[in-house]
């Protein structure tokens, strides 16, 4: 609800800055006030930076548009009296990472971003298009350019009104959000490291693109492979004494036994994407297109799966992976099976200091008349870079940044009402994190 009182002036700095936006807001300290002008005034740059972002191609495997995009935010960085390097990512096959540090007290707090997009060089999709109404197309505009901007322009309306020396600030934006490169070890070694400093870390994904809610749990994801054998024969012979059943049989009673036992315990999830089965030669190449080569009239010999698990938190992942690997070891006659689990995402689990900093992120929220924001179901939330970082911090939420529709599609498009609006958030509640740090 908006109040529009009567300017009353104590001095005449705060006359002008209650005249020029004609309202003030209950719920918002001065300093909030001047902050919340600020972002205002600051707008048409932030704008123009996000147009610039977004029309250089910057696709996962794009490594020198990728690096292009970092300069582009390092330099705004610079700008603000940051501390900044390029993280050289030979070694883990992608572009590398921006980073980004400043100040020395205050709370520690760790802002995440990622430089790519999913639309790499050959995409239809390139440019920065306002199409009216509020609403601009541009690939990664979304997910995650806007919100990369919303994190230097929330950091610039906090050095402009001399806030920014209350608090500890690490940026990280990744080169490779969307392919992360492997080792994971490697490519995420500047988001944990930075998680490790950090007292908080914000992520600025865009959620599941409402403005009404945010992140402050995410399931981890793990990929897995699984292998079956069989004894191979003539299609007749199977169900007998000699042949058994067959790899094939067995891959099904092992998905079967997945999902049955694993739909309903909690929030886990796992799901066979891939598969084959077969005798002689199995081939997969680099887009992961299978081929079995055979006869239809045989026991197969062979099957293939790779899949995924997902779970909330790593009691959920570790009692999921029991019951899969029980599962796995009960092998009808005649075959035998071997699952492999990959690297992974790991989870961020619903904590209740993660709760609680969504409480204080909608109090902001609804200072602002921005009515409040609740938790984004976990189940909506795929895995993201702060997954890596939840578990080295106090408290952890993402889907800060900039809301619209389309992500991963040519069809993204940003709803530019709540690029000021998140900006302002994010200010805000930086500023308040400093007011409590300084209580505590
Ligand atoms: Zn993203």
């Amino acid at each position: 609800m908006l109040k529009i009182i009567q300017p009353i002036a104590k001095c005449a700095l705060l006359a002008f800055s209650l005249i020029s936006s004609g309202l003030t807001f209950a719920g918002l300290s001065e300093p909030e006030s001047r902050l919340r002008e600020r972002v205002i005034q600051q707008l048409p740059m932030a704008q123009q930076e996000l147009a610039a972002a977004v029309n250089i191609n910057s696709g996962t495997m794009n490594f020198a548009g990728v690096e292009k995009v970092g300069r582009l935010y390092q330099a705004q960085f610079d700008q603000l009296g940051f501390d900044t390097q390029w993280l050289p990512g030979e070694s883990f096959n992608r572009a590398g990472h921006l980073q980004a540090s400043y100040g020395n007290r205050g709370p520690k707090l760790l802002m995440i971003g990622h430089l790519d997009t999913v639309f790499g060089k050959e995409s239809t999709f390139q440019r920065f298009q306002d199409l009216g109404n509020g609403k601009v197309a541009g690939p990664g505009i979304t997910d995650m350019k806007g919100g990369n901007t919303i994190v230097v322009a929330a950091l610039r309306a906090l050095k402009a009104e001399g806030l920014l020396d209350e608090m500890q600030v690490r940026v990280v934006f990744t080169g490779d959000e969307e392919s992360s490169g492997r080792p994971l070890s490697l490519s995420k070694k500047a988001i944990i490291e930075g998680a490790k400093w950090a007292d908080i870390a914000l992520g600025f994904e865009d959620g599941d693109s409402s403005i009404k809610t945010a992140v402050v749990a995410r399931r981890g994801s793990m990929g897995w492979t699984l292998k079956v054998k069989g004894r191979p024969a003539h299609s007749s012979q199977v169900f007998s004494e000699e042949v058994g059943y067959g790899a094939a049989y067995e891959m099904a009673r092992i998905l079967n036994a997945f999902r049955g036992q694993i739909d309903g315990l909690g929030a886990a999830t796992v799901n066979p994407g891939l598969l084959a089965a077969g005798n002689g030669q199995m081939k997969m190449d680099a887009t992961n297109a299978i081929a079995m080569a055979g006869k239809s009239n045989i026991v197969p010999q062979l099957a293939y799966v790779k899949g995924d698990l997902r779970t909330l938190s790593p009691a959920e992942l570790a009692q999921a992976q029991a019951k899969m690997k029980a599962i796995v070891a009960a092998n009808l006659k005649h075959t035998e099976a071997e699952l492999v689990f990959a690297e992974g995402y790991p989870p961020m689990p619903p904590t209740e200091a993660n709760k609680e900093l969504l409480s204080w992120y909608s109090q902001v929220s609804e200072d602002l008349d921005y009515g409040p924001v609740a938790a984004v179901n976990p189940r909506k939330a795929g895995a993201a870079d702060i997954s890596f970082a939840a578990d080295h911090v106090e408290m952890a939420m993402d889907g800060l940044g900039l809301m619209g529709a389309g992500g991963h599609t040519v069809d993204e498009v940003a709803d530019m009402d709540s690029f000021q609006k998140n900006i302002h958030k994010a200010a805000i509640l930086m500023h308040r994190l400093a007011q409590r740090h300084k209580n505590k």
